[in-house]
This record gives structure tokens, sequence and C-alpha cells, in this order.
């Protein structure tokens, strides 16, 4: 960042922190919360959150949203093959598009525990050795301050016990995932993450803030199980439901 914008933004940051300081405003809509409200949502906000939930009957592997009685499309085209499954508490967008929002470009400190606190009820007591959150390539880490899976992932381990190992690392970086077409997403990502210490043997649960296409996670298990790690399961704050294309129901 060029050095007066970046003296601008602490100056209107450190003028926002004075009118509204941070806890007094719902993380969502931005609305001034009750005082003594346990969590960092308005009430309205709250009730509208339970409404993201993965619904109870989506694929038990991958999250998908499936046709009773219907094998999952997603799961059997393979794409998530690396993956052995996937746990996320809510389906992106609304509320929780905006607490994703909050956790990686707001540097917010209460996004991260409140989405971490969903994601280990998500998991539902399974077990693993430990955590690896998926790395920003240096260039994005310098640019952003913070790497938003890392913070989860240290929220997630204070309320699981498991250890975080950073394991991985971003080798390449081309275009942001968020910027291509679905179909690019896979190419983008393939053989750009590597693995830096021993995974082998371990049952790893992969950290990320969002699910789209799978591509990315993909890449980072596959990295993970070539050095050896026994399995690889992903956890996200949220997974992208979108509509698919000639009348395939819902698919990723
Ligand atoms: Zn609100
Ligand atoms: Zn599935």
């Amino acid at each position: 960042m060029i050095p007066w914008k970046k003296g601008l933004r602490r100056a209107t940051e450190s003028v926002a922190g004075w009118l509204f300081p941070r806890g007094a405003c719902c993380l969502c809509c931005g609305d001034p919360r009750r005082a003594g409200e346990e969590d960092c949502l308005c009430d309205e906000c709250r009730e509208k959150l339970k409404e993201w939930r993965v619904p109870a009957g989506a694929c038990n592997r991958c999250l998908s949203p499936v046709t009773p009685g219907k094998p999952c499309a997603f799961c059997a085209s393979r794409m998530m093959k690396p993956i052995e499954a996937v746990f996320s508490p809510y389906r992106f967008g609304g509320e929780t598009r905006a607490l994703i929002h909050a956790l990686k470009f707001d540097a917010c400190g209460e996004a991260a525990p409140l989405l971490a606190g969903a994601m280990a009820d998500a998991l539902a007591r399974r077990d693993f050795d430990c955590i690896v959150p998926v790395p920003l390539h240096p260039a994005r880490l310098r640019q952003r301050g913070f790497n938003q899976s890392l913070l989860l992932g240290q929220e997630l381990s204070a309320r699981t016990g498991v250890p975080v190992r950073e394991l991985l690392r971003r080798d390449r970086y081309r275009a942001p995932q968020s910027r291509l077409p679905m179909k690019r997403r896979a190419d983008n990502v393939r053989g750009a993450f590597s693995c830096m210490g021993d995974p082998a043997g371990k049952r790893i649960l992969l950290l990320d803030d969002v699910r789209t296409t799978g591509s990315t996670a993909c890449a980072c298990a596959q990295a993970l199980l070539d050095a050896g790690a026994e399995s690889v399961c992903l956890c996200t704050c949220a997974v992208v439901y979108r509509k698919a294309r000639r009348g395939q129901g819902l698919s990723h």
C-alpha cells in the first residue's frame, strides 16, 4: 500500500474507533448493540444468522445440497477427492458474508472467535492430530497483514485443544480465486502449495474461511497427502451454494 494511503487509513480508523468503539456496533449491520449483549451481533442479525446454517439434508460428506434419494453430484464428480469430509456451520451469504468480510478486511478481532465457536460445534467431536491453515502467498500476507485462516485456526485450537501447525506454503500467486470464473479456479491453484513440515501419518484438519469450488482446499490436501498425511478433512466458516446450469439443481 502507498504510504500516504496507509496513513489516511490509520487516521480514518482511529476517528471511527473513537466515534464507534469496538464492540459497540453489530458486526453484520453496523447498528448499535444493546449494552451487555454477550456477542458482537444485534438481536436481529443473530436471528438471521441461524437461517444461514447448512441444512440438515445436505450431503454428509461435502455439505452440498442433495435431492433426497439421489447420490450427491458433487461427490460423484470426484472434485473433492483428496478431502475425506467437509465441516462447516454456515452457507455463504447475507450475515455470514458480512462476518467473513469483517474477518478478512477489517482485521476485526471479534469475528474470528464468533465464527470459530460455530466451526467447533460443526466438527461434531471428530479427532484430528493438527489444524493446518490454508496459507496466503507471502506477497498477499504483506498486503493484508495477517492470514485470516491462521486466526481462525488459533481460535479453533483454543476450543478443541488440537494444535495448529503451519505446514503449507503457497509458492505461486496468480489471480485471487474470487476474481476467476469457476472453471479456471482449479488450474489457478493446481501445484500452488507445497508442504514444509512432516505430516506423515497425521489426520489433518485443513482450515479456510470459505469453500467455493473446493479447488484451493483440494490443492492443499493433495500437497499434504503427497507428503504422507493419513487423511485430510476441511473445515470452513461457510460453503457456497450456487445454482448450477442445465437443470442439475444446486452444486458447487
Ligand atoms: Zn445487526
Ligand atoms: Zn457430497
